[in-house]
């Protein structure tokens, strides 16, 4: 008889020989053996069961230490595909990804001031549409579809409670996508995330604690403290952006004053090359025209974006006086202009933060640029598959 806790250990077995088999990308039962501490009757249980089930598929032999060659054993790319959604303040982008998390195909369409809900939707529904269209034949077709939002979830129901800069409160965004495709379906926020996305396929893969900071239009943060993304008891922890800075600041849409957001975002970037200071100039004012600006040379354009990485280090400061982590990423669209911001950011992190200097923290810019929320989402897919619960 098989007891509940065999079927447990079960799996707690297979997952930890799928996820040896992902991180060591290639390798041999024998190698998988020995790192888990498995014996070699088990190892080759579990494997078959993931090769039969396609997840796993043998490819070519190995170097031999005397004796037989092993055979090589990797994750299948093909056993199918992801849908990942970054719904952002103006824009959604959906990614779909193989199994590896490669990106096959993505698009992104720029939503207009005021849209309503459902025309959000539309265009959210349009792309994944499109997506499947672009989707390969694989085993098991369209695993899932995680998406990132910018505001507060309820990401066990998949519930965005409220997202200030889309004035949406409330909306059971998971319900409205599952009515139209019957999938398993991931809804958290932007930042939390994108920081799962790091953590499994990005600069922080060999990090415990990392934070990334999400710096578009507003200001987010996913936590991640001992592999795990930290929560909060309400799963609201990570708005950051809203701590205060200036006591004596600007009147933020989250009710309080002087927020971090309002000074270290492309909403601030945007507000410092306006003429009177003016938080809704020129919409039309794009960031990668500012960029272009500061990098031929614009003094305005260059001291707007100094003052930005100012803003954003003395933020960075606080983060790592609070969790002490090894990795701070700094992404989204701020992260565009790495080269104009990253020395102000280390420069006012190496002045200011004392702890800094007894640690060995590192600041790095996203290599996923704007598919890292994206890219997160479909790391929230597979880290269910893997069995490891963020
Ligand atoms: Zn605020």
């Amino acid at each position: 008889m098989i007891t509940g806790d065999q079927v447990l250990i079960k799996q707690i077995n297979k997952s930890l020989v799928m996820n040896i088999i992902r991180e060591k990308r290639n390798i041999s039962r024998a190698q998988i053996s020995k790192i888990t501490g498995l014996n070699r009757a088990t190892v080759s249980a579990i494997v078959d069961e993931l090769i039969y089930e396609g997840i796993v598929i043998e490819e070519g032999l190995g170097e031999s230490k005397g004796g037989r060659k092993p055979i090589i054993l990797r994750i299948n790319e093909n056993y199918g595909c992801i849908i990942g959604i970054d719904l952002g303040v103006n824009y959604v982008s959906v990614l779909l990804a193989n199994f590896n998390a490669k990106t096959l195909w993505s698009k992104k369409l720029m939503l207009n001031i005021g849209e309503s809900q459902e025309e959000i939707i539309d265009k959210i529904f349009t792309l994944v549409d499109e997506a499947l269209i672009n989707a390969p034949k694989t085993i098991k077709g369209i695993l899932g579809i995680g998406m990132g939002v910018p505001g507060i979830t309820n990401h066990k129901e998949g519930i965005i409670l409220k997202a200030p800069n889309l004035n949406w409160e409330n909306v059971n965004i998971k319900e409205i996508i599952r009515e139209k495709y019957d999938t398993k379906i991931f809804i958290d926020n932007e930042a939390n995330v994108a920081a799962i996305g790091e953590k499994w396929f990005g600069t922080g893969q060999k990090f415990k604690n990392l934070i990334y900071v999400s710096a578009g239009i507003g200001v987010g943060a996913g936590i991640i403290i001992n592999d795990k993304l930290f929560r909060g008891a309400n799963g609201l922890a990570g708005e950051l952006g809203h701590m205060t800075i200036d006591v004596n600041g600007i009147k933020c849409s989250c009710g309080n004053i002087g927020c971090w957001e309002l000074y270290a975002s492309e909403k601030a970037l945007i507000r410092l090359m306006s003429p009177q200071n003016d938080i809704n100039y020129s919409k039309n004012k794009k960031l990668i025209d500012i960029i272009e600006q500061a990098r031929n040379g614009s003094i305005e354009a260059i001291n707007s974006f100094k003052s930005v990485a100012k803003f954003l280090g003395l933020g960075i400061v606080n983060l790592i006086n609070t969790f002490d982590p090894e990795l701070i990423i700094i992404g989204n669209t701020i992260s565009l202009a790495y080269d104009l911001i990253i020395d102000e950011v280390k420069r006012i992190v190496n002045d200011n933060c004392f702890t800094a200097k007894h640690s060995k923290v590192k600041i790095e810019v996203s290599r996923f640029g704007t598919d890292a929320c994206a890219i997160g989402a479909i790391a929230l897919v597979i880290s269910d598959i893997f069995s490891l619960s963020f």
